[in-house]
């Protein structure tokens, strides 16, 4: 067989050809029959029918409906992708790696060839990769280097419900490129009509007949002799070659019925509706709220394991440490199960699970054995998994978001919304009537979000902009939200990053904000990382920032106050909060995370173990940039509070006369925190990292600080402790 002229290499493409789709077949297809049976398959013509009529589409369909695998096979079988290739992107990289690997072996191709994936620092295709699968990151990544996208013909948008900071910023940008190439796409098609008028005149023969209208309505050109409606050969600009360009066809995927919205977003879209084969699923609630949902969510898939029916139980857990407790927890009480009842087999999914177990849950279960399969909220709407009848809703997840309190993206265990818990109960009734048991009460049911918040309303909004400047957009003030977030705020945040050195004057990113934007990180606390790196104190940063994504590192029961203070008090550094975490921390691990020990100290076990978890990230995000996040400063910690000011700066106040604070910004008077441990105290300066109006305002997260470190640490914004004049920053 021929193989196909690299479309996702820049480049002229091949010359339609007739359809067919074993062409390019190396290897047998497979699973051909059950592709068939799948919903989406009725639905099969109109859906080519509708991308060939419109630029933008949104298909909402059931989850398993077969959008994700089968849309991109029915544009390639049919031959549409003409001028380029195919990109469909997930918002979670385990997603597009195992859905490229099965729509690889549906098309009879070795992965990497003619369907691929790119994730970050795994990149499965080839020059001859017409389909590709890929994260909305590495989409992003790609615009930089071919700001047109020029190698792609459709962009297909999977899992566009979930809203993510990085989907929302490729939606605005996808909707430019595509009316940036229209428009390149109209004006070759005037200059070609106006050259054939001219020619024609020349000849002494009458005008043209006008290129026929096409839905598109883009440029009729010759291409390789046949008669091209939608595209046109244009010189690019940079090198003078002669470069293709052509129609941006986008596909919006999902799976809830919020499609008006995208619909009119992307200039109104067509929408389909795939019925989908949904069977009833009964809801069981708990009667009594659970301590703890992963006992009750062990104890429950045990109690439908042998008192219910035959069908495989799918569980929702918040990530790969829950999962694999209970993994541990199930296959111990395995061998207790009563020699006379079914067996299970346990399946774990999460993203960093390796491919060939990922395979597992797909596989039916052996005879006489019922599959338990233990998965973070990838089984919700991304993957798909057979057999399942049972579902145990634990009602909670890991938000792909930002903690509000130091900004660090996904690591924080949340309610989901309603319309998950929709999700979660349907993945039970896809082959029968099915059962899911929600381990939270009817109430708690009814207090969940209608629909989660798009990350870009919820996460800190500087940080959004420095994604959004990093991802190439100049102007974010004109950018073209699907939900706007108010000027003056947008406004706020360019100030800050701007005063962070992450912008220089005329609004661009710095080599600084460059760095920044690696950090998953609330970009004020990027900015103190990165000045660790200088000041030689990067594991003590590290350690201090992941404990302030923490609320409550201490415990005080209200009878117990006087116990807990004196406990703590035993951890107490006299500069302040900052340097009290990493006492607490030292002491922890000293006593390598004993939890009888954190019970003593009136610590919060759980608490740190998160805080563990986000070091781990960001030791892993610092190792990939180049930093060695194992530079310490010993003993010497005043370089750890420098470095807090660097990022801080403008959240400090001096001591007055009087014994009170006034802030270096505003002026406003300001008082620690009971809960501080600098509360009563009098120092020239302190630095904080929130500021909350009770009934005053208070300070909390506090440390001491000279004040001569202020200026020093804000070039860009103050001078003697005034702000410099406010720059340009709106291109
Ligand atoms: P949708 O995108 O509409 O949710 P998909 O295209 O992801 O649907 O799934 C269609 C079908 O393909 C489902 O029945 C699913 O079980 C199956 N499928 C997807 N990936 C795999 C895989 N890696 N192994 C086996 N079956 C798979
Ligand atoms: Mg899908």
């Amino acid at each position: 067989s021929t193989a196909p002229a690299g479309p996702l290499a820049n480049g002229k493409p091949t010359p339609a050809t007739p359809s067919d789709p074993d062409k390019y077949a190396t290897v047998p297809r497979q699973h051909e029959a059950e592709r068939k049976r799948l919903p989406i398959y009725g639905a099969r013509q109109a859906i080519l029918d509708a991308i060939q009529r419109n630029a933008s589409v949104v298909i909402v369909g059931e989850t398993g409906s077969g959008k994700t695998t089968q849309i991109p096979q029915f544009i390639l079988e049919a031959d549409l992708a003409k001028y380029g290739g195919i990109a469909v992107t997930q918002p979670r990289r385990v997603a597009a790696t195992s859905l490229a690997r099965r729509v690889a072996e549906e098309v009879g191709t070795p992965l990497g060839k003619r369907v691929g994936y790119t994730v970050r620092f795994d990149d499965k295709s080839s020059p001859s990769t017409k389909l590709k699968y890929l994260t909305d990151g590495m989409l992003m990544r790609e615009i930089l280097s071919d700001p047109l996208l020029h190698r792609y013909n459709y962009i297909l948008l999977d899992e566009a419900h979930e809203r993510t900071l990085r989907t929302d910023i490729l939606f605005g940008m996808l909707k430019e490129i595509q009316q940036t190439r229209r428009q390149m796409c109209k004006d070759r098609k005037a200059q070609w009509y106006r050259r054939r008028v001219t020619d024609e005149a020349r000849r002494g023969s009458g005008p043209p007949a006008e290129a026929n209208g096409t839905d598109s309505d883009l440029g009729e050109h010759v291409v390789g002799g046949a008669v091209s409606t939608d595209a046109a050969e244009t010189i690019s600009a940079s090198n003078g070659q002669p470069r293709f360009v052509h129609e941006l066809k986008i596909i919006i995927m999902s799976a809830t019925l919020d499609a008006e919205r995208f619909a009119a977003y992307f200039d109104h879209a067509k929408i389909l509706y795939v019925a989908g084969r949904q069977f009833p699923v009964r809801v069981y609630n708990s009667l009594e709220p659970q301590t703890d949902y992963l006992d009750a969510a062990f104890v429950a898939s045990l109690q439908i394991h042998t008192e219910q029916g035959p069908g495989d139980i799918l569980i929702f857990l918040t990530g790969q440490e829950e999962i694999e407790t209970l993994e541990k927890l199930l296959t111990d009480h395995r061998a207790l199960l009563p020699r006379d009842a079914a067996d299970i087999l346990i399946c774990p999914l999460f993203a960093a699970l390796p491919p060939a177990q990922q395979a597992k849950v797909f596989n039916p279960a052996p005879p006489n054995t019922r599959k338990i399969i233990l998965a973070t909220n990838i089984a919700e709407t991304s993957i798909t998994l057979p057999g399942i009848r049972y579902v145990l809703d634990t009602g909670v997840h890991k938000a792909r978001g930002y903690n509000s309190k130091v900004g660090i993206e996904s690591l924080l265990v949340e309610p989901i919304s309603k319309s998950s818990a929709r999700q979660r109960t349907g993945r039970a009734g896809r082959e029968a009537l099915g059962f899911c048991y929600r381990l939270y009460t009817e109430d708690s049911f009814m207090a969940l979000e209608e629909d989660s918040v798009p990350e870009i309303l919820r996460c800190n909004l500087a940080a959004a902009v420095l994604q959004l400047k990093a991802a190439g957009v100049r102007d974010v003030l004109r950018f073209d939200y699907m939900d706007r977030p108010p000027k003056l705020a947008l406004l706020r945040a360019l100030e800050q990053l701007y005063s962070l050195a992450a912008l220089d004057d005329t609004g661009a990113l710095t080599k600084l904000g460059t760095w920044m934007a690696e950090f998953p990180l609330d970009p004020c606390y990027a900015k103190v990382l990165y000045e660790s790196r200088a000041l030689q104190c990067t594991t003590e940063i590290i350690d201090i920032i992941s404990l302030l994504s923490v609320d409550n590192l201490f415990v005080a029961p209200f009878h117990k106050r006087e116990e807990a203070n004196e406990a703590r008090n035993k951890f107490i550094s006299p500069d302040g909060d900052h340097l009290t975490y990493l006492n607490l921390l030292r002491a922890y691990q000293a006593v390598k995370g004993d939890i009888r020990w954190c019970h003593e100290n009136y610590v919060n076990a759980r608490g740190i173990q998160h805080a563990l978890e986000v070091r781990k990230q960001l030791r892993q995000v610092c190792t990939r940039v180049g930093m060695d996040p194992n530079v310490s400063c010993g003993v010497d910690l005043d370089r750890v509070l420098q470095c807090f000011v660097a990022g801080f700066f403008h959240q400090t106040a001096l001591l007055q006369p009087d014994g009170t604070y006034k802030s270096v910004i505003g002026s406003q008077f300001v008082r620690i925190h009971p809960a501080s441990t600098l509360f009563n105290s009098r120092r020239e300066a302190i630095l904080f990292n929130e500021l909350v109006f009770t009934t005053k305002l208070y300070v909390r997260g506090v440390s001491a600080i000279q004040a001569n470190w202020i200026p020093e640490a804000s070039p860009n914004y103050l001078k003697r402790g005034q702000p410099k004049s406010k720059p340009a920053l709106s291109s």
